[in-house]
């Protein structure tokens, strides 16, 4: 992973305006996680973009490791950090490669990083969250939905296609349908979504 390889990632966040999925605030659905008492221990947010959800999870007294390939995302995330008082580590990192950063952790979210992968890359990914979560630990993902009409923005990901991806070596406990809040695309601020609590055996 190096910051050269992920140049259009990066420039999602240098872009004058905040992209679609950069609103600010968590998404409502890891907020309602963590209103339930889920975002808990060490947590890691995967491609965590500028960290509502990661400081979300550290603002209710998880520790928190936030990971993107963006440099200046993470570098926007440390400065809310900072800002707001609170405590996390941001790191530059690979999601695909996460077994390098020598860390364990109790939960991992992810929020709309899974749909960004190619099928190649899906099965490296969740070998990569099998490679930091801990036995029995939870992993909750949100991704787009197949239920969202049109073809704007990432690929639509079907329910099965979710099963089939944490098939060996976890336990897929839910997928329910949710909504990913965005900034207004062609007036659209809400968009349909999968969200999935998977266990790792
Ligand atoms: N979770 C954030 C960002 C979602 S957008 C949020 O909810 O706002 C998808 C994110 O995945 C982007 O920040 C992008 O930089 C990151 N990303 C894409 N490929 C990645 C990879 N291989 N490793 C780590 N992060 C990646």
């Amino acid at each position: 992973m190096t910051e050269q390889a992920h140049p259009e990632w990066d420039a999602s966040y240098t872009a004058g305006t905040p992209a679609p999925w950069d609103i600010g605030r968590p998404q409502p659905a890891f907020v309602r996680l963590a209103d339930e008492g889920r975002l808990t221990g060490r947590v890691l947010d995967a491609g965590c973009g500028t960290g509502e959800n990661a400081l979300l999870a550290a603002s209710r007294g998880a520790d928190v490791t936030g990971i993107d390939v963006a440099p200046a995302a993470i570098a926007r995330a440390r400065a809310k950090a900072s800002e707001r008082g609170l405590t996390a580590r941001f790191e530059v990192a690979d999601a695909l490669d996460l077994g390098r950063l020598s860390l364990t952790v109790d939960t991992v979210i992810d929020s709309g990083v899974f749909h960004v992968f190619g099928d190649d890359d899906r099965a490296r990914y969740v070998a990569s969250l099998a490679a930091v979560l801990r036995p029995a630990g939870a992993c909750y993902l949100m991704c787009f939905s197949d239920q969202q009409p049109g073809t704007w923005g990432p690929r639509r990901v079907r329910a099965e296609e979710l099963r089939a991806a944490f098939s060996d070596g976890w336990a897929v406990e839910s997928i329910t349908a949710d909504t990913f809040e965005i900034n207004p695309v062609d007036g659209t601020t809400q968009v349909q979504a999968w969200l999935a609590a998977i266990r790792r055996n």
